[in-house]
């Protein structure tokens, strides 16, 4: 089975908050999202207003969390986090709100997993800077309204087509994140090899930054696994040699594909003929949950060009059946 350490998604012992940059400055990649930034945080500093609610969105790993605490940073106000799986009831989004200093930015991850009870709570927050909240119960209930201080949401999602309409239109500011560029990740891998006080001799960045997936949160861990080879087997020196040795070793191949992605390229190579085949078959052919596929799996295959999206399904392109030393079949009339 695919190890479950490769994927973008975060994991407890992740260890990286040292290596988190601090400010916009040290942030590496997202150009445009960051020039935009810039001029928002400024702005509002200048006017010593809340910054226009901002929604990230994008695959895992790719830097929502941390824009967010830079955010907070950059305006010199609090920051709270929390997200939509954790908020079940509407008094506990309530709490937070009413704790909230002005101008600070609150953080929900994952906000396309609220509920709806929750979210109504949500947008006369966002909106008003006002709480409608229901005391008592049954005929003595009566709605009691209370003014919050302003202060800026910041939400993060990796599917933006599940947000529901009227929360997506509340969000000013809607930023987009996509995968990293090879350079980028090769100066994040570099910068936290220094961090970590590694060594990295010649191309040993680049050939972690390569196999990455576009994404710095599997930079910064290909990065540990390789520094424990370094350590045990290179005399504790990253060299492009040893990072192609352990990477393969750890399944990770050329493209910085890992035994899930091949395992979904190869079944819709090897059972369907390269396709169409639909979303719900591969699910339950793989046993990974919709979700998963969606939002973990095929992003970066479909951003490599390794497959195509067809209203009748999921499809190989040329270049998969390439990667995976197979031919394109012939069918019938072809
Ligand atoms: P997300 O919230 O999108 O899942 P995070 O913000 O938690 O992603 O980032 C994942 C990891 O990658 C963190 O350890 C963070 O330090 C690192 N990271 C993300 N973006 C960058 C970047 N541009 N430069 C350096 N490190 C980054």
């Amino acid at each position: 089975d695919p190890d479950p350490t490769l994927r973008p998604d975060p994991m407890p012992e992740d260890r990286d908050r040292a290596l988190r940059p601090q400010m916009l400055d040290d942030f590496i990649g997202q150009a445009e999202a960051r020039a935009n930034l810039r001029v928002f945080i400024q702005s509002a500093r200048e006017r010593g207003e809340a910054m226009d609610h901002t929604l990230f969105h994008g695959p895992p790993g790719l830097g929502k969390t941390t824009l967010a605490q830079i955010m907070a940073r950059e305006l010199g106000v609090g920051f709270r986090m929390t997200s939509g799986p954790v908020l079940a009831k509407a008094g506990d989004l309530a709490a937070i709100l009413t704790n909230l200093e002005r101008n600070d930015v609150l953080f929900i991850d994952e906000i396309h997993r609220m509920n709806a009870a929750v979210e109504e709570v949500l947008y006369p927050a966002m909106e008003d800077f006002e709480l409608d909240l229901v005391i008592g119960e049954g005929p003595a209930a009566r709605t009691v309204r209370i003014e919050l201080q302003p202060f800026t949401l910041v939400g993060a999602t990796t599917r933006l087509g599940l947000l529901t309409t009227p929360l997506r239109d509340r969000f000013g500011i809607p930023t987009r994140l996509n995968f990293y560029e090879i350079h980028e990740l090769e100066t994040i891998v570099a910068g936290n090899a220094r961090k970590l006080g590694v060594e990295i001799r010649g191309d040993g960045a680049l050939e972690i930054a390569r196999r990455a997936r576009g994404t710095p949160r599997i930079a910064g861990r290909l990065l540990r696994r390789v520094v424990d080879f370094a350590v045990v087997e290179g005399g504790g020196i990253v060299t492009q040699e040893l990072a192609d040795r352990s990477l393969t070793r750890l399944g990770v191949d050329a493209l910085g594909l890992d035994g899930a992605d091949r395992r979904y390229l190869k079944l819709i190579a090897e059972n369907y003929a390269g396709g169409p085949v639909g979303i719900e078959t591969l699910s339950a052919a793989l046993s990974e949950s919709r979700d998963a596929l969606e939002e973990v799996v095929e992003p970066y295959l479909l951003q490599q060009g390794l497959i195509q999206r067809t209203p009748r399904g999921r499809m190989l392109a040329q270049k998969a059946w390439t990667h995976l030393g197979m031919a394109v079949p012939k069918t019938p009339g072809q």
